[in-house]
């Protein structure tokens, strides 16, 4: 796995203050990205102990509600391995801190990946410039849906994290 950036005290990726792993990946070509430079999965650097550290580092204050999986894609062919090693990692450590996960892909197709477990809310589908609003809360366009993760497994259906958004 590689990866562009580590973001710490983000607010606008999920909920609370959150550390944020931008991976490097993504072969889902959105019109209107506004990450393309993310889409190499050459791109950036080699995910190391080092940032890996830096992410545990972060997880241990109180005040940081949890990590987010962007990107890119963490679900990208060279990403979803690490990521779910990473993923489980933090929750075994950090039970009570939250995983959510970025994706191009839809829940339908990826609900039985072994990440799914670890997540706790999954923004699924590409973005659709069409459909972009830039008032939506925590997603890019109108077709993306911010799923409870845990809850949508026990129900069997999609079970959305917050309703009205
Ligand atoms: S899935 Fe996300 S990172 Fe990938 S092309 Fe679409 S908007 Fe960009």
């Amino acid at each position: 796995m590689r990866y562009h950036n580590i973001t710490h005290d983000d607010m606008k990726n999920g909920d609370g203050l959150r550390v944020v792993l931008w991976v490097a990946g993504c072969s889902h070509n959105c019109k209107g990205c506004q990450n393309p430079v993310t889409w190499d999965p050459n791109g950036g650097l080699p995910f190391d102990e080092d940032a890996k550290n830096e992410i545990f580092d972060q997880l241990s204050k109180d005040y940081i509600s949890g990590i987010t999986f962007s990107g890119g894609d963490p679900l990208h062919v060279m990403n979803i391995q690490g990521v779910r090693e990473l993923a489980a990692q933090i929750k075994e450590e950090y039970p009570l801190k939250t995983i959510w996960v970025y994706t191009g892909e839809l829940w339908e197709n990826i609900k039985s990946d072994p990440l799914i477990q670890y997540t706790d809310v999954l923004v699924d589908g590409p973005y659709m410039q069409e459909l972009g609003d830039n008032t939506l809360r925590w997603k890019g366009s109108k077709n993306q849906r911010v799923i409870d993760v845990q809850e949508s497994l026990k129900s069997g259906e999609v079970v959305l994290h917050c309703p009205e958004y």
